[in-house]
């Protein structure tokens, strides 16, 4: 009997390994394999196509014996969560051995490789930019755009960086892409290289994703006879958010600060050390290997809408019942996603916001969970979808104190390079503190001589230290260097436009206590 486990991070930390040695005693023989993504039944355990999960080592003897039906899912691909998507990023999800080379030959791979290198390096930028595939980190930025400008530039040596430096909270399928599939990411990094023609190429992580970086090491070992003469090469940063910021990110792979550029220059004419330099994320480069197979471009135009096209692994999580990847076309709505799909709160409670982006994100009320998930959807809203990570909340989240964590995490994750960012939310969070305890104390210290001409009863009430809190969001939009404190506004601003009342409820506490 061979029983097939997960060896994902996520697994292994629900106990995956002490579920695969429980088998392993029973007598069976276990095979290490990628995940599905249904995070919530993980452990998930495979036999015969049908799944148990999620299973723990004090079941495994009935499930050996046929029992344990309380646990059994039916045929896994099957299952309805799997069987609703559209998966091109993640079709090889818990079904070969992550790095086995037999495994992803015998499921299509290297076909886009073998395919680009039969044609010149132009007309892969052109499929590229036909397929319509956009950078999946953040801004959205057309991929093709990006390689024409590196492909075309003049310079002597070239770069293609992957950026896997996943910081957003509730994302997670960058690690579970290079986990479970690394060959594949491998696959898009070279057709880039080979695209624009550099010579070398890095994937950028971070420290806290050592299963992920043990995987792509073993696979670009065996991949190297295959990419030569390509050199490609993992790299470790200590895990700073900002250093997910694509100048940032280099400055890091270069051994310096992790400190924002100002652009121009752009990274495509002078990138990893002056070099002109593709950065693109791992969803974007993962997606390239069907892209380039035969036919994949004009696939994956046709899904999606408007100018966002393709499909978006997206990540659910937080307080919701079905957790995990889902892969489909851009398109289907927050409240499919959440209720369909998340199955509603873990909790049973209403839910009140869904974040979706990160911790940067919008806080989207559910009036607004029928706006279609793409790009231009979500911008003409106020929010975004970046990573493509949603996080839901139920009704006892109080989103006062969740729009002062934004602007802590922005106090906390700046590199400093700019003045909104950098004390622009410190002000921020205090501004916070003061409209959910009343508003501003009367000043007590005579800080300069100036100061005796002031009113010495200036007090704000929380409405004008709410207008205060307005204006400094549209200088951190507008004035900062980068996007981490150019979208700290999302989230602050989202949060006060749908539930005012979660700011102001301990002022009323705080004045009616001075009262009394
Ligand atoms: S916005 Fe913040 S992180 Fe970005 S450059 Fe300015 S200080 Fe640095």
């Amino acid at each position: 009997m061979i029983v097939r486990i997960s060896d994902d991070s996520l697994a292994l930390a629900c106990g995956a390994d002490a579920v695969a040695q429980a088998f392993v005693q029973k007598g069976c023989e276990v095979e290490r394999v990628s995940s599905w993504g249904m995070h919530w039944l993980e452990p998930l355990v495979e036999i015969d196509g049908v799944g148990w999960g999620p299973v723990t080592p004090d079941r495994v003897a009935e499930i050996v014996d046929g029992g344990a039906d309380d646990l059994r899912i039916g045929t896994v691909a099957d299952h309805p969560f799997i069987a609703s998507q559209q998966r091109l990023t993640f079709a090889r999800a818990g079904r070969t051995r992550p790095t086995s080379i037999d495994d992803y030959e015998a499921t299509g791979g290297w076909e886009g490789w073998k395919r680009a290198r039969g044609m010149a390096p132009l007309d892969v930028i052109a499929e590229v930019t036909e397929s319509g595939l956009r950078g999946r980190g953040g801004a959205g930025f057309p991929a093709g755009i990006k390689w024409r400008t590196v492909a075309e530039a003049q310079a002597p040596r070239k770069y293609v960086v992957c950026n896997a430096d996943e910081g957003d909270s509730g994302t997670f399928a960058d690690r579970m892409l290079m986990e479970g599939d690394p060959f594949q990411l491998i696959e898009g990094v070279a057709i880039a290289a080979y695209a624009v023609g550099a010579q070398t190429a890095y994937i950028y992580t971070r420290s806290e994703y050592p299963h992920a970086i043990a995987k792509l090491e073993e696979a670009i070992r065996r991949a190297a006879p295959i990419i030569a003469p390509l050199h490609m090469e993992v790299r470790m940063g200590a895990g700073a958010y900002v250093c997910g910021e694509e100048t940032s990110l280099l400055n890091s792979l270069e051994g310096r600060r992790g400190e924002v550029r100002a652009k121009p220059p752009l990274p495509a004419l002078q990138g990893f050390m002056g070099y002109p330099t593709v950065v693109n994320n791992v969803l974007t480069l993962a997606a390239i290997p069907h892209i380039m197979a035969a036919g994949g471009a004009e696939e994956y135009a046709r899904l999606g809408v408007d100018r966002s096209k393709g499909t978006m692994p997206i990540q659910i999580a937080g307080n919701v019942k079905q957790g995990g990847l889902y892969e489909v076309a851009f398109g289907i709505t927050l409240r499919e996603l959440v209720y369909d799909v998340g199955g509603g709160t873990q909790s049973g409670r209403p839910v009140k916001a869904v974040q979706v982006g990160g911790p940067l994100g919008a806080y989207i009320h559910p009036d607004q969970f029928d706006i279609p998930f793409d790009y231009e959807a979500y911008a003409a809203a106020d929010a975004l979808i970046g990573h493509a990570g949603i996080t839901v909340f139920d009704d006892t989240a109080d989103m006062g104190a969740m729009a002062r964590f934004a602007m802590e995490f922005c106090a906390a994750e700046s590199c400093g390079k700019c003045t909104p960012c950098r004390i622009g939310a410190v002000r921020g969070a205090e501004i916070i503190d003061r409209i959910r305890h009343g508003g501003r104390k009367r000043d007590t210290i005579e800080l300069s001589p100036v100061m005796h001409n002031a009113p010495k009863d200036a007090g704000r009430l929380p409405e004008q230290e709410i207008g205060l809190l307005t204006d400094l969001c549209e200088t951190m939009k507008f004035g900062s260097l980068c996007a981490l404190g150019g979208f700290t506004p999302y989230p602050v601003m989202s949060a006060l436009r749908n539930w005012p009342e979660d700011f102001i409820r301990d002022a009323k506490a705080a004045r009616d206590e001075s009262v009394a």
